[in-house]
């Protein structure tokens, strides 16, 4: 008889998370949904979860014996993790393996929307020096900014960290006071008034949502720059395409978006935004790293009985 446990893959995952499952798991994979459409009996097979997006309480619900959720990606956002708690469920994510990409990314994010090369590598492409001479000079540049972060966590430490050597300014604002050398603000709307560049990681919860409206961006003034690597979540993008187009700030990058992959139509012609497809974590070195945490976290919780990574929410003994 088949003793192995069965994982419920909901959705699209990366192919390396179902090859290191093959052998050691019964991997059983369904369109995404509330609802597997499984048998009772095929449903009270299913001891684990791996996802790159959602997990509901109605889909909880349908798994008698489900056990553990291990999430792609270390914002774990798409799972019900209350619900999971309430029911005994762990769930896992997967940190650190991607923070040096991600800061990497907001980096280049940055400099990108203040210099604009993007836009410059057009006009070369598009045959425009050889035809109509140099790129306009970018308005904005890096040079002298003091860069405000919101959040600083794993991630936002390594942004940090590579903003030193760039010569900026660096505060922060969390909710508890880091031990670290930059300069602390309490509030969000401080740091908006203290910095001209803000740069968002923060998680997406409850106190993250919209946060970044148009008081702040006000706050920031017309030089400032807001670069989301986040979640679109914690931006009100209605007032971030007001503020860009009535200059209210200066420039914006922006790797994440409200309604994903739906991008508000009203940031697509704005000459001042940077836009890109979430691909914070998108090389495949990352993604690797990350579809083995994933595969890690279920071989270590059935092999013994502890995951690698368990998210704060649901902590293991
Ligand atoms: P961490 O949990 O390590 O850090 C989160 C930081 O946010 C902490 O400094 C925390 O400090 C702060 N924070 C949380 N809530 C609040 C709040 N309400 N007000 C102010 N600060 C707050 O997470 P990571 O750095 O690993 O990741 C951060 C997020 O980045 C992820 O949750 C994910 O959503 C996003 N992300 C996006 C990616 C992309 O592809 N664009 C890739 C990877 C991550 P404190 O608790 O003191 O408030």
């Amino acid at each position: 008889t088949d003793t192995k446990p069965t994982v419920l893959v909901p959705g699209k995952i990366h192919p390396r998370v179902l090859e290191r499952l093959q052998g050691q798991f019964d991997v059983l994979q369904v369109p995404v949904g509330d609802d597997p459409a499984l048998s009772d009996e095929q449903a009270a097979t299913v001891r684990a979860i791996a996802v790159a997006g959602a997990v509901s309480e109605t889909l909880m619900a349908a798994l008698p014996n489900l056990e553990v959720i291990a999430n792609f990606g270390v914002g774990y956002d798409g799972v019900d993790v209350a619900a999971a708690a309430k029911r005994g469920i762990v769930v896992t994510n997967t940190p650190d393996v991607l923070n040096d990409e991600v800061a990497d990314t907001t980096i280049a994010l940055l400099l990108n929307t203040v210099r604009r090369f993007y836009a410059a590598e057009t006009w070369l492409r598009d045959g425009k020096w050889e035809s109509e001479g140099p790129f306009a000079l970018s308005p904005l540049s890096l040079k002298d900014r003091h860069v405000g972060l919101y959040g600083l966590g794993r991630i936002g430490q390594e942004i940090a960290r590579r903003l030193e050597p760039f010569k900026v300014k660096i505060s922060y604002h969390t909710r508890s006071k880091k031990d670290v050398s930059y300069t602390y603000v309490g509030s969000l709307k401080e740091l908006a008034q203290s910095v001209d560049t803000l740069i968002c990681i923060v998680p997406k919860t409850d106190e993250t949502h919209k946060v970044i409206d148009a008081e702040i961006l006000a706050a920031l003034g017309d030089n400032g720059v807001l670069i989301n690597v986040g979640r679109g979540w914690s931006v009100d993008e209605d007032a971030l395409i007001a503020a860009l187009e009535k200059g209210t700030i200066a420039a914006a990058g922006l790797d994440v978006f409200y309604d994903e992959p739906h991008v508000s139509k009203g940031l697509m012609p704005l000459a001042n935004a940077t836009l890109l497809p979430h691909v914070a974590s998108a090389s495949v070195p990352t993604r690797n790293a990350m579809a083995d945490l994933v595969a890690d976290n279920l071989m270590s919780w059935f092999d013994k009985g502890k995951p690698v990574t368990p998210v704060a929410e649901t902590p293991v003994k």
